[in-house]
């Protein structure tokens, strides 16, 4: 069976969430397929799977991107652990909790997140 997980992200342009939907591919690693824009309560009320998406998160080919800012990058606040777009900065402030993050994590990066988290 094919493992998959929604994945809640904030842009960091308009502090919009958006769900990142991922699937784990046969080598173990996680892969980025899809993006689209959510609203929060719906968010909270669908109740996405809580899977845990471990391994890198690699992005397909036909991955969009963020629905607000285009970007196909992102980053993991080191204090909120919640995941937010990411333009190439070298600090970010993040859209979650205002934490000031100077080293950024990238998707090429191992990550541990637990899908559906808002
Ligand atoms: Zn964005
Ligand atoms: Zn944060």
């Amino acid at each position: 069976m094919m493992e998959a997980a929604v994945l809640i992200a904030k842009c960091g342009k308009i502090k919009q969430i958006y769900g990142i939907r991922t699937q784990k591919m046969s080598d173990g690693d996680w892969w980025r397929t899809w993006a689209f824009p959510i609203d929060e309560q719906r968010a909270g009320s669908e109740g996405y799977d809580h899977t845990t998406v471990q391994g890198n998160l690699y992005h397909t080919k036909d991955y969009p991107g963020c629905p607000f800012c285009g970007t196909k990058n992102f980053v993991l606040c080191n204090k909120c652990h919640k995941i937010s777009c990411w333009n190439g900065e070298s600090r970010l402030e993040c859209p979650w909790c205002g934490n000031n993050m100077n080293n950024i994590v990238t998707a090429t990066e191992k990550f541990n997140l637990s899908g559906g988290d808002i």
